[in-house]
């Protein structure tokens, strides 16, 4: 009888951001890609959200983006160089989201139970 090895899930990419400029290097990487001139990259702690860009380029990133899955982060990533192209979260930003990242919807509900647990921990303070 064969011996049936435990199958590494390798249909997610769990392993999180090595450090900030694995973080920044993965932004200009998304950049390149989507065709938008690469932001100033400024990574902070946030209280409310994970990301924010300016239409000037300049990007925030939370520090708390490091402890969460590599292929969570990107999905904030695309999210906020998308909005170099369009401001708005309507239709066409919609479009953009599906063009570069397929399955964006799922990496966003799964960063949110990452926010949820977030809240969580800092309420228990
Ligand atoms: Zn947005």
């Amino acid at each position: 009888m064969n011996h049936v090895a435990f199958q590494q899930d390798n249909t997610t990419n769990s392993a999180t951001w090595y450090d900030a400029d694995d973080l920044r290097w993965a932004v200009r990487h998304w950049a390149v890609r989507i065709g938008v001139k690469s932001p100033i990259i400024q990574l902070r702690p946030m209280r409310t959200k994970w990301a924010s860009i300016s239409t000037k380029g300049r990007m925030i990133l939370n520090t708390d983006l490091l402890a969460v899955p590599k292929e969570l982060g990107e999905f904030v990533i695309v999210h906020e160089l998308v909005h170099l192209l369009m401001p708005n979260h309507g239709r066409v930003f919609k479009s953009f989201m599906y063009a570069y990242m397929p399955d964006w919807e799922a990496r966003e509900k799964r960063l949110q139970v990452y926010a949820g647990g977030q809240r969580r921990k800092k309420g228990n303070r």
